[in-house]
């Protein structure tokens, strides 16, 4: 059997955020790609303009990284991840931590996005408790925000049917507003310009419980999931001000704009606001192994460092923590953003960018376009009674046309690999432009 032959049976493999049934009847599946474009089992090419699920950000298949992976797979394959190490892990946090933001200096590997907001609000609870306040038990979110799937993920994440079907989640978690505000920011290029005062919402539930009481606030910088939530300018500086001032840790999840997708190394650079912890994955590897890396501060990894030598300071990890062939992928793809100096080129796009984007405005049943770095969305007036189906179809008919979008709720998200070309840009917009004129 080929790599590309399709089984005839679908039915075993439940697949994951999909309507299965629905995708079964008429199956969009991919058997190879390159670069910027996939191709289809049918044979036909689609341009990427999602980097996959937000995390090839060097395009596809790129040799460096293919070989990087098979000469380790022949090498070492495997090396227990307690206990015992390999020079590839070791090599891969050096290289993290030269990229990161100044003072984030140690690094811990996991296999996912999800696992990295585990681990890194297992560290801030750990951390408080370290340090000799333990009364420091509750985290704050954010509504509409996405953390993955995991049961820490989902407590402090934001969006009800990721959430109401699965109990009662952690305890002690609150949730910040949201930074979408359609009525006053539609359209905005780049930052918007209201919003700024939902940052003291935060000042409003550390005096309901009181600040002894709080480990850390999680916030994706850029919300990508529920449609790239772009906050509004010194948004986050107040954050950071906030949690500084009553000693709450502040998180980070960079899982998306990690990795040169704003036009800068992390969304941390482009904000001028470092976190504490840093939680990161997809464009880590490419998206081609699984693994992310939470980047903590000294200060923090230096509190778990201090008792007897020979006890175990921090009791949490993964089988697959630091493993090499993700660690040896993890490099080559860092050395591809750095040779083809990727992690920077979204912010000598983004104007481009921005204008090709925003030249839809005007179009039928666009009522936001927003965009930052390599990122845009393009929202949509909903259907009413039928959420979501509008901007479904869209997405069902950019892939017949030849371009991969992304659709959450009615909104279009578009998140090219940072190798895209102008021409390319102009095909996804116009693409996108052709069925908006056509959509029902
Ligand atoms: N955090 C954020 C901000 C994300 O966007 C995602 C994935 N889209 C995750 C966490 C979860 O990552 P994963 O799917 O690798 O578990």
């Amino acid at each position: 059997m080929s790599n590309r032959t399709v089984p005839n049976d679908l039915s075993a493999f439940w697949m994951p955020f999909t309507a299965n049934r629905q995708f079964k009847k008429a199956p969009r599946m991919f058997v190879a790609a390159k670069d910027m474009y996939y191709t289809t089992a049918d044979g036909r090419q689609v341009l990427d303009g999602t980097a996959g699920l937000w995390c090839v950000n060097a395009g596809h298949c790129r040799p460096r990284i293919t070989e990087a992976i098979q000469s380790q797979a022949a090498e070492l394959d495997y090396a227990p991840a307690f206990q015992m190490g390999h020079p590839k892990a070791f090599e891969l946090a050096n290289r993290l931590v030269d990229i990161a933001p100044e003072g984030l200096n140690h690094v811990l590997f996991t296999n996912s996005g999800s696992e990295s907001v585990e681990t890194a609000l297992k560290v801030a609870l750990a951390y408080q408790r370290v340090k000799g306040e333990g009364a420091r038990t509750r985290l704050i979110g954010r509504e509409r925000a996405y953390h993955g799937v995991n049961f820490g993920g989902i407590s402090v994440g934001g969006i009800v049917t990721n959430r109401k079907m699965f109990g009662t989640l952690l305890t002690g978690v609150d949730h910040m507003p949201h930074t979408h505000n359609l009525s006053k920011n539609a359209f905005s290029k780049g930052l918007p310009q209201h919003g700024v005062e939902l940052a003291d919402e935060l000042e409003r539930i550390i005096t309901l419980h009181d600040a002894s009481t709080i480990a850390a606030v999680i916030v994706e910088p850029v919300a990508g999931s529920t449609g790239v939530l772009i906050p509004p300018p010194n948004y986050l500086k107040r954050l950071r001000e906030i949690t500084k001032k009553h000693g709450i840790l502040l998180i980070f999840d960079e899982v998306i704009t990690g990795y040169g997708r704003l036009g800068t190394p992390f969304g941390a650079d482009y904000f001028g606001v470092t976190p504490d912890i840093m939680v990161t994955a997809k464009g880590l590897t490419n998206g081609v192994i699984p693994m992310g890396a939470v980047m903590v501060s000294s200060e923090i990894h230096d509190a778990f460092m201090q008792g007897p030598e020979h006890v175990i300071e921090f009791f949490h990890g993964y089988t697959y923590s630091g493993n090499p062939i993700a660690s040896a992928a993890g490099i080559a793809t860092l050395e591809t953003y750095k040779e083809e100096g990727l992690l920077t080129r979204g912010a000598e796009l983004a104007p481009y960018w921005e204008e090709a984007l925003h030249s839809l405005k005007g179009e039928r049943h666009v009522i936001d376009i927003r965009n930052i770095g390599l990122v845009g969305a393009i929202e949509l007036e909903p259907i009413a009674g039928s959420p979501t189906k509008r901007a479904f179809s869209a997405f069902v008919q950019a892939y017949e046309k030849g371009v991969l979008i992304r659709t959450t709720g009615d909104i279009i998200a578009l998140s090219p690999p940072l190798i895209v070309e102008k021409s390319h840009i102009d095909t996804i917009v116009e693409t996108i432009r052709g069925i908006l004129k056509t959509l029902e």
